[in-house]
């Protein structure tokens, strides 16, 4: 019995970063299109599935959310356990929170076993007056640390999407070039 199409992918993605970034309102935007103006700060884990086909396949990407225990710095490690992928954010209207994805990052590193494919994520790009963290900065912190680089608007829904399919595909690109 061929079974080729009973292939099931399930990828899970960690959204990290400072408190107030955008990080819930970037899932609640890819997730279920929706922005909401304030957010819950309930304590605990909590994720939200959201599929998506590539080459035909269907790919579900569980992506979880830190539900507000960055604020107390108290990300546990069963929020970063077995996952592939990962949303480093920061808002680029708050240099301090671009200033922290160091910090993030090694966090992340050292909570997992395997290498995590990430993107650094600047948002808010609505709000340009306000600006504290240049387009060339991220870009360049990105190349560094060799991850992928986009900057969105939960708000306006900029690059939302592309951000989170760019993290699903890679992850499929290599674990095909790992079957074939
Ligand atoms: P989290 O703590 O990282 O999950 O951040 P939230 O998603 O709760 O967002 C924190 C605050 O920033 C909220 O008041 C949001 O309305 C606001 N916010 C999130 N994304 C954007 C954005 O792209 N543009 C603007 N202007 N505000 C945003
Ligand atoms: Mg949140």
């Amino acid at each position: 019995m061929e079974e080729e199409h009973s292939q099931d992918y399930l990828f899970k993605i960690v959204l990290v970063g400072d408190s107030a970034v955008g990080k819930s309102n970037l899932l609640a935007r890819f997730a279920r299109d929706e922005f909401y103006a304030s957010s819950k700060s309930t304590i605990g884990l909590n994720f939200k599935l959201k599929k998506l086909v590539i080459d035909g396949k269907e790919i579900k990407a569980q992506i979880w959310d830190t539900a507000g225990q960055e604020r107390f710095r108290a990300v546990t490690a069963a929020y970063y356990r077995g996952a592939v992928g990962a949303l480093v954010v920061y808002d680029i209207t708050r240099r301090p929170t671009f200033e922290n994805v160091s910090r993030w990052l090694s966090e992340l590193n050292s909570h997992s076993d395997m290498n995590v494919v990430t993107i650094l994520v600047g948002n808010k790009t609505d709000l340009k007056e306000s600006r504290e963290v240049s387009t060339e900065e991220g870009k360049a912190l990105a190349e560094l640390e060799s991850l992928f680089f986009m900057e969105t608007s939960a708000l306006e829904s900029h690059n939302v999407v592309a951000a989170f399919e760019t993290v699903v595909k890679e992850i499929y690109d290599i674990l095909r070039r790992k079957v074939l």
